[in-house]
């Protein structure tokens, strides 16, 4: 018995974060994947619960070892999913959620073509601009940068199996989480 591997993508702020952590809260047995990355930690976020922050030549070295499933250069940082968790939770069957952007999706889908991929679209793209700068983690041009990525990130959308629009928290909430009841139904 081998789990499912979900993989959450969709432009930064669209709530990508938010969304699957009150999943977790409501779907038990369901691991989250911490990635680790090269960008320096926000105020509140915790080192191996947000991410594993690591310097460069860290992540260089971890690459070399062929120690991520997938890794990818993402506004500007280098962000990578760690192979060792993932390969033990699907092996134990538990079901794994990944959040990562659209290149790492491509990735993953090569190496896991049986894998669920969902999108995260906001509502519109001003929303999007208004959740970047009201989350207050972000510069200036870094906002700007996430904004440009986000038409290129939209526009991989038809790689994947279902589209969630994040408008009203609650009802996307509920659209994730059928997703994974469902796909933890379906006869394969
Ligand atoms: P991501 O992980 O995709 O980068 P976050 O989960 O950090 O995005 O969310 C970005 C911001 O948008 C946060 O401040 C979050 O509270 C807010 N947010 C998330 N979902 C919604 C929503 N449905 N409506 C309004 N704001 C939202
Ligand atoms: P943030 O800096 O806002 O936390 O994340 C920026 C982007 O990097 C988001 O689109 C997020 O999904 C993506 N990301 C986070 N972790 C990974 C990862 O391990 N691999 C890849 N390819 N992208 C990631």
């Amino acid at each position: 018995m081998s789990g499912l591997l979900f993989v959450l993508s969709g432009p930064s702020g669209v709530g990508k974060s938010t969304l699957r952590k009150e999943v977790m809260k409501r779907c038990p047995a369901l691991k989250y994947s911490i990635s680790c990355t090269t960008r320096p930690p926000r105020q509140e976020e915790e080192e191996g619960v947000d991410y594993y922050f690591v310097d460069m030549q860290t992540f260089e070295e971890m690459k070399g070892r062929g120690e991520f499933i997938e890794w990818a250069k993402v506004h500007g940082n280098y962000y990578g999913t760690p192979r060792r968790p993932v390969e033990e939770w699907l092996k134990e069957g538990f079901d794994v959620i990944l959040e990562i952007d659209v290149q790492g999706a491509r990735q993953v889908k090569n190496d896991y073509p049986s894998g669920v991929f969902i999108f995260v679209a906001p509502p519109s793209l001003k929303a999007l601009e208004q959740r970047l700068r009201e989350r207050h983690s972000d510069p200036e041009n870094n906002i700007l940068l996430r904004m440009t990525n986000a038409h290129l990130e939209m526009q991989s959308i038809r790689d994947y199996n279902y589209l969630v629009v994040n408008d009203v928290l609650e009802d996307a909430v509920d659209k994730l989480r059928s997703i994974i009841l469902a796909e933890r139904c379906r006869i394969r």
